[in-house]
């Protein structure tokens, strides 16, 4: 602002003092949060300090958010099972040659996938270090040879019996 102000004066004037405007009137720190929400385009304000979303939450299905607590239940119970702590990947490829260590399991590899009722399936479920998550999925020729995924076939099927 100052510098507008002075190139609007000529030279051999004194340079006016700073002007400055009218002490502007208190806003409370609320008010000026709902302007600059307005501002900002939100929608609703409700009370309670409650503020409508401009974006709705990503919305999860009730049922498959249910799916999903149900799958963590049942993953970590299986991960905790003895026969269970080590990575059956880094087992079976250590079995053919690899010299890699085997780790702990810490995830579940679902042997033939993970759509619909196959995300609860244990039987289908493999213990899996966070190393080899998606090692099956980079060689699955290899992991279809050694059993560690489902043919093609018979992938993202439920097993029939
Ligand atoms: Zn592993």
């Amino acid at each position: 602002m100052a510098t507008m102000i002075r190139a609007s004066v000529p030279a051999h004037l004194p340079i006016p003092r700073a002007v400055f405007p009218e002490k502007k009137p208190k806003v409370r720190l609320r008010d000026w949060f709902v302007r600059k929400l307005k501002r900002e385009g939100t929608k609703t304000i409700y009370a309670h300090n409650q503020i409508a979303r401009k974006k709705p939450m990503k919305k999860i299905a009730r049922s498959r958010r249910r799916a999903m607590s149900e799958y963590f239940a049942l993953s970590t119970k299986f991960l905790l099972r003895p026969e269970n702590a080590l990575c059956l990947i880094c087992k079976v490829r250590r079995e053919h040659g690899e010299n890699i260590l085997i780790q702990a399991a810490t995830e579940v590899h679902h042997f033939a996938g993970r759509i619909g009722r196959l995300l609860c399936y244990v039987p289908f479920f493999r213990p899996s270090c966070r190393g080899c998550r998606e090692w099956p999925h980079q060689h699955p020729v290899k992991a279809r040879e050694w059993g560690l995924l489902a043919l093609p076939a018979q992938w993202n099927v439920f097993p029939k019996d």
